[in-house]
């Protein structure tokens, strides 16, 4: 027969009113599926591969078409079962209950590492879901560009009053997900100067608009930098230099950025990380050559690289890590080594005394039952999304901050695949003593669907990094402050209790971001067609979704999610104040 994993010319999504499928619900997991392999939207479609290393919607091309097929005969009251990206059951239920469930990448606790699921996916057993791969939720580079801006935007509320204008960001790593810095800095109204070894990478994000120049000289960038802050220009520069560099002279000029991050892929050593002292193209010969000499290179750098940060914040930068385990790196390599390298005195300095983003700028949201709350238009016209951007406008005229994102994103953001848009909205009752934020606003969207004036259905869905759906110690439960870090029974919780409330799609996942062992997450999918029953899903589902992330972190006795639960009236049976 066929090889399984055969190319695939591949067009992405069906758009329009017809349907494929006996109802919207199953149309629209096999639109967002679709959307999901789109060549616009994924990185390697014909390995269906959608992002972040091996990410995949389905296990192989026969478990794709046999997705399909299950899904074009499934009827309202039944349910498609996804194992690991195959179908593999499909049962009668009802109509209020989801039309499919996914489970993609677990497996049991002491089994649970890379080298068995390596085993398993090599003969065909297991998928790498990631998080929004395998539960076809995916949006492209919108997810990433929105959730930076947010945590800038965070940062700004806890710093700087609000603005970053006037204010220079350094960070390095200008690649896939990196890459999106510079604008959500500029969106912000600031100033960034990112390091960054592969010029063709500085180039590219000029060439699509992320970045606004380029400069080889590190001099040079802090005075163009110094220029724009002091006038208050929003302006970016991507510096061609190693990142470890870019901070030691800053350190031996004595400039000191308002805030220092980094996104380099300094989770893996080896394939991600540049060490300082070669071109990129010398690196890749060593890399080659003798792989041992360019990762303990590449972990020196890393330690001089982070040596910069803490030396910076000790000079007043605001320094976090943006979730590529550089804290996790040097504190390893430093048993193998003593540490720092480039200062004369070793100190009392330790990597992690500079902390993650989750808990710096992100837990406050989550706290709030806050997160990245996304919708798709399934119609393919971006009309429909123009038209949802001025309902949650409308609905939320009070929200400055939303205000900017939306009008940013109007401007600035093109559609890939099916039209989309992200935004963070939480469970807040505040304004209408009935509905959470999301609630009201999918209600909203819902109604428009009724009347017409959006054309097709609107499906609803997140990221699986949300309030109350992970659990990931290196990321989104990193000090938690009841030492609750590795509890996975919230993510289980989080999913049983969408498929009570009647999501149309539910899944669970293990390893999304931070890599098989070290995460488990869940997300859900509502289809807003205007009719009565999906008001009353989306009612549930978005006042229990983001519930659990308002329970989840009140009873790890956050104050700021035991207040929301108090305004919004969540019940905590046995909360503590
Ligand atoms: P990528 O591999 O596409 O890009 C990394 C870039 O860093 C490359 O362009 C590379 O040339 C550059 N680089 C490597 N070493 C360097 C050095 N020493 N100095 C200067 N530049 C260097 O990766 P990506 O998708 O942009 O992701 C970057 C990292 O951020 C990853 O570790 C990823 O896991 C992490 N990340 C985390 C989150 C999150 O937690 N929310 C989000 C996005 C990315």
């Amino acid at each position: 027969g066929e090889p399984s994993n055969q190319w695939r010319e591949y067009q992405g999504a069906p758009t329009g009113t017809d349907l494929e499928c006996e109802g919207w619900r199953q149309e629209a997991a096999l639109r967002m599926l679709n959307n999901n392999l789109d060549p616009e939207v994924a990185e390697k479609p014909e390995e269906l591969v959608v992002y972040g290393g091996t990410g995949r919607a389905a296990r192989s091309w026969d478990a794709y078409d046999a997705i399909l097929e299950e899904l074009r005969t499934l009827p309202d009251d039944e349910t498609l079962l996804v194992q690991s990206g195959k179908p593999v059951g499909r049962f009668e239920t009802h109509e209020r209950a989801p039309r499919v469930l996914i489970a993609n990448s677990n497996l049991v606790g002491r089994w649970d590492d890379w080298e068995h699921f390596h085993e398993l996916e090599a003969e065909g057993k297991i998928m790498y879901g990631q998080m929004t791969a395998g539960s076809w939720a995916y949006i492209g580079t919108q997810g990433i560009i929105q959730g930076t801006f947010e945590t800038l935007a965070e940062l700004a509320r806890q710093h700087f009053e609000g603005d970053l204008s006037g204010k220079i960001v350094a960070t390095a790593g200008l690649g896939g997900m990196g890459g999106a810095q510079p604008l959500a800095v500029t969106m912000n109204g600031g100033v960034c100067i990112a390091a960054e070894v592969d010029e063709e990478r500085i180039d590219r994000r000029i060439e699509t608009g992320y970045c606004m120049e380029k400069v080889d000289d590190v001099d040079e960038a802090i005075e163009r930098a110094e220029e724009a802050a002091e006038a208050g220009e929003a302006y970016s520069v991507g510096v061609h230099v190693n990142a470890a560099e870019l901070h030691e002279r800053f350190l031996e000029r004595g400039f000191v950025p308002d805030v220092v991050t980094d996104q380099t892929s300094a989770h893996d050593a080896l394939e991600g990380y540049y060490p300082a002292g070669y071109t990129v193209e010398e690196a890749d010969e060593l890399r080659e050559s003798d792989p041992e000499t360019y990762r303990e290179e590449s972990l020196e750098t890393m330690e001089r690289h982070v040596d910069g940060i803490l030396e910076l914040q000790d000079r007043g930068a605001v320094a976090f890590e943006y979730g590529n385990n550089i804290r996790g790196q040097v504190e390893d390599h430093r048993e193998e080594r003593p540490w720092p390298v480039s200062g004369s005195e070793p100190d009392e300095r330790q990597p992690f005394d500079f902390p993650g983003f989750v808990p710096a700028y992100i837990r406050p949201q989550f706290c709030r039952g806050k997160g990245p709350f996304r919708w798709v238009a399934l119609s393919g016209d971006p009309a429909d999304i123009h038209r949802t951007d001025e309902a949650v406008l409308e609905l939320f005229p009070e929200k400055d901050h939303l205000r900017r994102w939306i009008e940013l994103a109007q401007d600035e953001i093109q559609f890939q695949g099916l039209p989309s848009r992200v935004c963070w909205l939480g469970y807040s009752t505040e304004g209408d003593e009935e509905l959470t934020e999301r609630a009201r606003f999918a209600l909203r969207i819902n109604e428009l669907v009724a009347e017409g004036e959006i054309s097709a259905p609107v499906v609803v869905t997140r990221d699986h990094l949300d309030a109350g759906s992970v659990a990931s110690p290196n990321r989104e439960t990193e000090a938690m402050k009841d030492g609750t870090d590795a509890v996975a029974d919230w993510p289980i919780l989080n999913a049983l209790l969408n498929c009570a409330a009647g999501a149309d799609i539910v899944s669970v996942h293990d390893g999304g971001g931070v890599g098989i062992g070290n995460a488990l997450h869940a997300n859900n999918h509502v289809v807003l067609d205007g009719s009565d029953l999906a008001a009353e899903k989306a009612r549930r589902v978005f006042t229990t979704d983001p519930g659990m992330g308002v329970i989840r972190h009140a009873d790890a006795g956050y104050e700021e999610a035991l207040s929301e639960a108090r305004e919004s009236n969540v019940e905590v049976p046995m909360a503590t104040e």
